[in-house]
């Protein structure tokens, strides 16, 4: 028979109360909810999640700081798909479409994306952070802990390593997680007009192997659409990624079928993202390689687009959905999570269970985190507290945002106060 050593002095640094918790872990109850919860936390870490009716002592002799809750808590928020880091807006283009112009004729124009690029090249790695971090501040306010964020807008080796190291400043200003997605696959830079084999080439022969090198890429994504690269393009890119270790993720079917989820998934990746276009093979190959589809309703939306994402074929085969604001200042100027949550409701008919599992506990996934997303004993204590009578309210208000207070791996913080 084994004894346990009695524990003195208070096991935990904090402890949380009178709140009830959307674990997000699966199981029978929606939300993965608890009433009347205790969260207890060491260590930066979650050490006890249920009901408080299980604590083996008083709440104040288990730990030395007692929070008294109210509301709900969550999971830290988790944006698995931003371009957050770029230079200048797209206001006027916003104008442009508004009268009259599709997305692939400002592309074809040498707007778009070129103009980003050019206004990017321009700053310096101080004045990308500084514009960068309004941004960020935003979605801090609103419960985010974690974020990824994309290169694709230097398209040359100097500037897509500045973009990777910007973002990776980000997490030393601010409490928040930063993973970085090498997208040099983005769009072709106009020293490459008429030579995307010959961009690729550069990509896969110096920019990519130069940003892993500098330890900036955590995953390699790319473009794959009629105005971005090809298949067979992609396909080299991701050949390149797999010789360096590296996980991949792709834009796919956004505008049109090219078979990009199919082609991902082929490589195992990690998520097919918009994926609007989306047909039964490409959804039978992500189910079978664990791809999580990340659903991007900020796009769809300023795009005006009108073909969704295909949510019952993703249901019916079991892929899991994130959603993601998609931060880029041409598509989705969208700077709030809270607003995906309603309108992958509204917009793409998710549940509201289903939107808040797309950015917590699936968002987690579609990053390859394994120790983030749900409340659960050993992950993180990344932690979002709301003034909410049930996690519905989340996706339902619009342009409204509960979050009373965030914890960054046991430290807590007011929503605003990141800075
Ligand atoms: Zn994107």
């Amino acid at each position: 028979m084994e004894t346990m050593a009695m524990p003195t002095g208070q096991p935990w640094d904090s402890v949380w109360i009178n709140l009830s918790a959307a674990t997000l872990q699966p199981g029978p109850e929606p939300y993965g909810a608890i009433p009347d919860a205790a969260v207890g936390v060491k260590d930066g870490h979650i050490a006890f999640v249920g009901p408080r009716a299980d604590l083996t002592d008083r709440a104040q002799a288990l730990a030395h700081t007692v929070h008294d809750g109210g509301g709900w808590m969550t999971p830290g928020l988790i944006d698995c798909h931003t371009h957050l880091v770029y230079g200048g807006n797209r206001a006027r283009e916003f104008e442009l479409r508004l009268q009259g112009a599709s997305y692939e004729e400002i592309a074809r124009a040498g707007g778009g994306i070129l103009s980003t690029v050019r206004a990017t090249r321009a700053l310096d790695d101080d004045a990308l952070l500084a514009a960068t971090l309004p941004r960020l501040d935003s979605l801090l306010a609103e419960g985010v802990t974690t974020i990824e964020v994309k290169s694709g807008y230097g398209l040359e080796t100097d500037s897509e390593l500045r973009m990777l190291r910007v973002a990776r400043r980000l997490a030393e200003v601010r409490p928040v997680t930063v993973r970085t997605s090498f997208l040099a696959a983005h769009a072709l830079p106009p020293e490459f007009r008429d030579d995307p084999d010959g961009y690729i080439d550069l990509v896969c022969r110096d920019m990519l192997p130069a940003a892993a090198a500098a330890g900036l890429v955590d995953a390699v994504d790319g473009f794959c659409e009629g105005i971005g690269f090809s298949p067979a393009q992609i396909r080299r890119v991701f050949e390149t990624a797999r010789s360096l270790g590296l996980p991949v993720k792709l834009h796919a079917e956004q505008l049109s079928n090219l078979g990009g989820a199919a082609l991902v998934a082929d490589y195992g990746g990690l998520s097919a993202d918009h994926v609007e276009h989306l047909d039964e093979a490409g959804v039978a190959a992500m189910a079978k390689a664990g791809t999580v589809a990340v659903l991007l309703p900020g796009a769809f939306y300023a795009l005006r687009e009108t073909t969704r994402p295909p949510i019952d074929l993703l249901r019916r085969y079991g892929v899991p959905m994130a959603l993601s604001t998609d931060s880029n200042p041409g598509t989705s100027p969208v700077t709030s999570l809270l607003l995906m949550l309603n309108m992958g409701c509204t917009l793409f008919r998710l549940t509201p269970e289903e939107a808040l599992a797309g950015i917590t506990r699936v968002a987690a996934q579609a990053l390859g985190l394994t120790d983030r997303g749900t409340l659960r004993v050993g992950a993180w204590a990344d932690l979002a507290l709301w003034d909410i009578d049930h996690p519905a309210a989340l996706s339902y208000a619009i342009g409204f945002n509960p979050c009373r207070a965030v914890v960054n791996a046991g430290v807590p913080r007011a929503p605003r106060s990141v800075a």
